[in-house]
C-alpha cells in the first residue's frame, strides 16, 4: 500500500468492505491496533486478517470475523445447511474455540446477532465423522442401521446394547438406514453451512430466543439465495441428524437438542 495517512487507508479499506460480496476474503492494508470508526461502519480489528464488521441485512446485524483457517471447497457443492447449538453459553470461550480449526459458518447470539467466521465458499469443519478405521462414525455407517445402532457412545454415560438413544434419529428418518443416505452424505463438511446458535443458559426448560429464531430463518434465506439451496426439512438439518453417533445421548438428542423448534422454523421459511 502506499503510504496514505491512517485515515485514508481506513477510507479506502471501508470502501473495499462496503462493495465487497460477503463470501469474499478481504484482507487488512496493514495491522491497526486501535478501533476505529468510519461513517458508514464499524470497524473492529481482532487479530491479523480477523475483523468485525457490522452491516445491516435486512432486519439483521450481520458480523462478519472470518477464521483465518481456509479449506477450499474443491469439487463438492453446497446442497445443505446444518444448524447446532454451541453446547456452551461463555461467549469468550465460543469464540476463542471457533478462530481455531473446528467451527461454524455462522453463529447466532441470544440478541440474534450474527457472526461470520468462516466463508460459505470455504469448508467449515463443524460436523465431521470421529474416530480411526472400524471406529470412524462413517465407516459405521456405511454398514447400514443393524451395525451403526450398536455403536454405544463412550462415557460420561454407559447404556445397553443397542442403544436406544437412536431410536429417536430413526423415526425423524423414517425408511433411511443411515445419516449417509441424507443430502449431507458421506462428508457433511464438505456439503454444507455449519450455523451454530448459541445454547441458552438455562437447559431446564432450554429456550431458545425469539431473536435467535428470526435471525437464523433470515440466514437460512439469505444462503439459499446464496447457493440455490433448498430450504425444507431434509436440506435444513441438525448436527444430530448427520450424526447420531455423537449427538444423540440417552438423556436425549443435544444438538441442536429438544427444545430446538424445527415446526417453528420451517414454517418462518415458507
Ligand atoms: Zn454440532
Amino acid at each position: 500500500m502506499p503510504s496514505e495517512s491512517s485515515g485514508d487507508l481506513l477510507e479506502l479499506f471501508a470502501q473495499d468492505l462496503l462493495r465487497s460480496p460477503l463470501t469474499e476474503q478481504i484482507f487488512l492494508p496493514q495491522k491497526p491496533s486501535v478501533w476505529m470508526s468510519h461513517s458508514s461502519l464499524q470497524l473492529r480489528v481482532c487479530y491479523d486478517q480477523v475483523y468485525e464488521v457490522n452491516k445491516n441485512l435486512s432486519n439483521m446485524q450481520l458480523v462478519k470475523n472470518l477464521s483465518t483457517v481456509k479449506r477450499p471447497r474443491r469439487d463438492k457443492p453446497i446442497v445443505c445447511q446444518i444448524v447446532h447449538t454451541t453446547g456452551d453459553t461463555n461467549r469468550e470461550k465460543i469464540f476463542a474455540y471457533y478462530l481455531g480449526k473446528i467451527g461454524p459458518h455462522f453463529f447466532i447470539d441470544y440478541d440474534g446477532t450474527i457472526t461470520q467466521f468462516v466463508e460459505t465458499a470455504r469448508v467449515a469443519w463443524h460436523c465431521g465423522f470421529q474416530g480411526e478405521g472400524e471406529d470412524n462414525e462413517g465407516e459405521l455407517y456405511e454398514k447400514g442401521w443393524e451395525v451403526w445402532s450398536r455403536r454405544i457412545d463412550k462415557s460420561p454415560w454407559k447404556v445397553e446394547d443397542p442403544y436406544r438413544g437412536y431410536e429417536t434419529w430413526r423415526r425423524r428418518w423414517p425408511g433411511l438406514q443411515s445419516p449417509i443416505e441424507l443430502v449431507s452424505g458421506r462428508y457433511p463438511n464438505f456439503t454444507s453451512i455449519g450455523i451454530e446458535v448459541r445454547e441458552p443458559e438455562h437447559r431446564q426448560p432450554a429456550k431458545f430466543f425469539d431473536t435467535q429464531y428470526e435471525a437464523l430463518a433470515e440466514l437460512l434465506r439469505f444462503n439459499a439465495a446464496n447457493h440455490q439451496l433448498v430450504l425444507d426439512r431434509q436440506h435444513v438439518l441438525g448436527h444430530y441428524d448427520v450424526n447420531p453417533i455423537a449427538r444423540c445421548g440417552p438423556e436425549g438428542d443435544r444438538d441442536p437438542g429438544e427444545a430446538f423448534d424445527w415446526d417453528r422454523i420451517q414454517s418462518m421459511l415458507k
